[in-house]
């Protein structure tokens, strides 16, 4: 390896934000939640459902079932009528990786959710895997 390319390569990690980084190359963005009134904002909430590789959609219906509470996507935040802490958030977001993210088999994150009539077919693709989960 040349001292440039891995001088370019130092400087690729740089930019990584580093919870991703971190510990294995899947980790989920701690939750950024600021509490405004009575209103909790997840601020990363994209970056968390885009990190998961899920859709923003299903991923704030689960919150917002298992969090008890009314609330909507605002932009690249999402907005829960209540208030949360970022521990309360984690732990929610962390059930929702392992139900809908990753491999229930091999524990991967390399899957795929698919709708299949009225109940969601999660796929390994590591493994091949298949089940279903429950719908959100
Ligand atoms: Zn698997």
């Amino acid at each position: 390896m040349s001292e440039d390319y891995e001088k370019l390569l130092d400087r690729a990690i740089e930019q990584i934000p580093k919870a991703v980084f971190e510990s294995s190359r899947f980790q989920i963005p701690a939750a950024e939640v600021s509490i405004v009134g009575n209103r909790t904002n997840l601020r990363n909430f994209r970056i968390i459902a885009s990190t998961l590789n899920r859709e923003p959609e299903h991923l704030i219906k689960y919150l917002l079932r298992e969090l008890g509470v009314a609330g909507n996507i605002e932009g690249t935040q999402a907005v829960f009528q209540g208030k949360f802490s970022n521990a309360a958030v984690d732990e929610r977001i962390r059930h929702y990786a392992e139900e809908f993210v990753l491999c229930h088999e091999c524990g991967k994150p390399d899957t795929k959710l698919k709708r299949h009539e009225r109940f969601y077919i999660l796929r390994c693709e590591a493994c091949g895997a298949r089940a279903s989960v429950r719908s959100v």
